[in-house]
């Protein structure tokens, strides 16, 4: 789970990270109050969307003055930005946060996340922070310094720092950069982040060191642990497909190809969009409608896939052990009557009831190409998604 980075600032906040004065707003009527509650002249107006590489497009403007930062938020307060990593339909900026400017010497990047492969935290650490990160990672990887740590024992202060003096070698420096390595790694391990990253992390041109941007991804299977984190999350900011999977407890994750999938257990939905891509298709998203699924929610399932106007056939692969094919097939049935279904449906059924889930769908009149086996189900649905 993402959240905004006025929201990762708070949490800074509390654990002891210096950030720069700040305050979110969402309405043009707030704009004026917050930037008196935050004072000095010279203001930074960033745009609060879940998508990186907003100051080269426009949503992190500095200002000098109340008025002329009051002009840009208005501007930047419901208008659409497209960044890099926004998609081109771009975002709507629906809150901005108000920052006062710091008076920037240099910037370095900082960040804690996982190494699933060392199964290890590893902290990366460069003194090429700012926008282009990415960049050096791909162009100058030797530029970012990497320092593993124990998830159960967690970092040792000696590590810490190792890696500000990876950074710099001034004395006040190193210990305030040492702090800030230690409140990361506590982040990133108390609140179950996958990751907890500054870009830029800033020493100002008074020797001061502090965070300005801020961002933490969470880990969503611990989140039931944290339900204070689990209340930061931003609906409005998530794939709608996703959202709405979410509240019928579907595993559902979007993708971009042409054919829609819907299948039991997490395990065959992989498998189903291998043998997929191994037909020349591409699978339009990963859908496990889980072991016990109900009518309500294979429904569900079906309006989501049909909502994206990626999807040009359907492919619903059921191996019925604790899922019934018979209630798999009610569910088709049911969705198919609801929604109009605009593709065509090619349906493998395999397991318990199945021929009581046969009959039912060969009963209920929609046109449907039953299959008898994964690659043959595989082969006809990106046959029909080619033609449609
Ligand atoms: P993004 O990573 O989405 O582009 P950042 O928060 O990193 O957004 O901001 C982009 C740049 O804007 C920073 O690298 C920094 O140079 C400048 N900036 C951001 N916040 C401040 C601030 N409070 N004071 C001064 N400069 C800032």
């Amino acid at each position: 789970m993402k959240i905004h980075e006025y929201q990762a600032k708070e949490i800074f906040t509390r654990y002891g990270i210096p950030v720069p004065k700040n305050k979110m707003v969402e309405s043009a009527e707030a704009i004026d109050g917050a930037l008196r509650e935050i004072g000095g002249d010279t203001f930074v107006v960033k745009a609060q969307i879940h998508a990186g590489g907003r100051g080269k497009a426009g949503g992190v403007r500095v200002a000098q003055g109340a008025s002329e930062a009051a002009r840009i938020a208005r501007e930047m307060l419901g208008a659409k930005l497209v960044t890099r990593q926004s998609g081109p339909q771009g975002r709507v900026v629906r809150k901005i946060s108000l920052d006062a400017a710091v008076a920037i010497d240099r910037e370095y990047y900082l960040a804690v996340t996982l190494d699933r492969a060392k199964a290890r935290g590893v902290i990366l650490s460069s003194q090429a922070g700012g926008m282009d990160i990415e960049e050096v990672a791909h162009t100058q990887p030797e530029k970012i310094n990497k320092t593993y740590f124990d998830l159960v024992f967690g970092l040792a202060s000696y590590q810490a720092r190792e890696v500000a003096l990876g950074l710099g070698k001034d004395p006040a420096f190193v210990k305030a950069v040492t702090q800030i390595v230690q409140k990361l790694t506590e982040i990133f391990v108390r609140l179950d982040a996958s990751l907890v990253e500054i870009n830029p992390l800033v020493l100002t041109r008074d020797g001061a060191v502090t965070a300005i941007d801020a961002k933490i991804d969470f880990e969503d299977n611990g989140l039931y642990r944290h339900p204070e984190v689990g209340a930061l999350r931003d609906p409005l900011e998530e794939d709608p497909r996703e959202v709405e999977a979410k509240k019928y407890n579907l595993n559902y994750v979007g993708l971009d190809g042409s054919v829609g999938c819907m299948v039991n257990g997490a395990g065959l939905a992989m498998a189903t969009m291998d043998v997929i891509m191994l037909a020349g298709g591409m699978p339009a998203n990963f859908l496990d409608v889980g072991g016990g699924a109900k009518v309500d929610q294979v429904k569900a399932a079906f309006k989501i896939i049909l909502s994206d106007e990626r999807v040009k056939s359907i492919l619903v692969n059921i191996f019925g052990g604790i899922m019934k094919c018979d209630v798999v097939a009610d569910g088709i049935i049911q969705a198919a009557r609801d929604v109009q279904l605009r593709v065509p449906l090619v349906v493998r059924l395999e397991g318990t009831n199945v021929e009581k889930g046969k009959e039912l769908l060969r009963q209920s009149g929609i046109r449907i190409t039953p299959a008898e086996g994964l690659s043959q189900a595989a082969s006809l649905a990106v046959q029909l998604a080619g033609k449609s």
